[in-house]
């Protein structure tokens, strides 16, 4: 049987869940959730023991880090922001990460992973209001335009066609004719695309 090498397949067979980690290939067949819905490694098969209430804790926070592409450090970043501000801390962590800059490029159909999206952002690809913007974390408020800078390179080829029927969570609009998106609201935790329970997240550092 062919094995799968992808790092990135291997970190969703790793939590159990589709994290969309590689475009396309992630609704098709291809994908190795399909193909080979179980752990990596030899003992993959095997029934998982039980997880404890930490462990429990610690796949969810890993889950969320490896969707968003995003490190430890950074992350504790975005939890002690959320907890220091007023509101619900599980919601205001979520809010922040939907609105890095790679995460609202992806969501606008502008790139097709989340990893895509944070490399052409680093390349320079995009505008934000008009200026080059290469910091993927940078995080996007209401009113703020997001834009791609030479709408005719290689890696937006065809694109127009393509998002003429995608749709945007509510928070943004997109004008696929002009490749172009707005932040209409910042955006709330129902609108994640994504399988999480961020509560678990939040005691996991409520408790470290
Ligand atoms: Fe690989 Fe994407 Fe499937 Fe994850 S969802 S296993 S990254 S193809």
């Amino acid at each position: 049987m062919a094995r799968d090498l992808s790092p990135k397949c291997k970190k969703c067979r790793r939590e159990g869940k589709k994290l969309f980690l590689k475009g396309e290939r992630c609704y098709g067949v291809k994908c190795a959730m399909i193909k080979r819905p179980y752990a990596p490694g030899e003992h993959g098969q095997a029934r998982r023991m039980g997880l404890s209430e930490y462990g429990i804790q610690l796949r969810e926070k890993q889950k969320v880090k490896r969707t968003y592409g995003i490190l430890e450090k950074q992350f504790r970043k975005y939890y002690e922001m959320a907890s220091k501000a007023k509101g619900n801390t599980g919601s205001l962590l979520s809010g922040l990460l939907e609105r890095r800059l790679d995460n609202a490029v992806y969501r606008l159909g502008l790139a097709d992973s989340r990893n895509k999206a944070r490399q052409l952002v680093n390349h320079g690809h995009f505008l934000l209001n008009g200026k080059k913007v290469d910091i993927p974390s940078c995080l996007v408020k209401e009113g703020d335009l997001i834009s791609i800078k030479n709408e005719n390179g290689a890696c937006f080829q065809d694109l127009k066609k393509t998002l003429k029927n995608y749709k945007t969570p509510s928070w943004l609009s997109l004008e696929y004719q002009k490749l172009q998106g707005k932040v209409i609201s910042l955006p709330v935790a129902k609108e994640i695309d994504i399988d999480i329970d961020i509560h678990l997240v939040i005691e996991h550092y409520s408790k470290a």
